[in-house]
């Protein structure tokens, strides 16, 4: 019951947060529920990672449905490359698929700053003993 409540009241923070990122001068925006691409696009926050690696994957096997699907996404696949192999706490976050994205070891919540990345636990939980 009580990590329920933590992770409602965590995953309302986050809506309130929007994050961004920038991949060459291209603006990523997102929350917990939704990405928005460069192109104004949304896609839910859960499957942008999959979705890009996915994409990613076929596009640079050459499959033209997958390089039209990125631009219109506003991305090109050096953008994509970029955001894959980058090394920046968020970044990384957002690129991996949901189920490999660091969370929470208390409450599961995906976690979006470099500190609780880093700790392992979201700022709520981390006050809780
Ligand atoms: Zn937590």
């Amino acid at each position: 019951m009580t990590a329920l409540f933590i992770y409602l009241k965590e995953a309302k923070m986050l809506s309130e947060d929007a994050m961004q990122i920038k991949v060459n001068d291209k603006l990523i925006k997102w929350n917990g529920r939704h990405v928005t691409l460069p192109s104004g696009r949304k896609i839910r926050t859960d499957w942008f990672g999959g979705q890009l690696q996915y994409i990613a994957k076929e596009a640079k096997a050459g499959y033209e449905s997958f390089l039209r699907e990125l631009k219109s996404w506003g991305l090109t696949l050096q953008d994509v490359e970029q955001l894959l192999e980058s090394d920046e706490p968020l970044t990384k976050q957002l690129s991996a698929r949901s189920n490999d994205r660091v969370r929470c070891s208390r409450c599961h919540a995906v976690l979006w700053d470099p500190e609780s990345i880093r700790r392992g636990m979201g700022p709520e939980c981390a006050t809780r003993r």
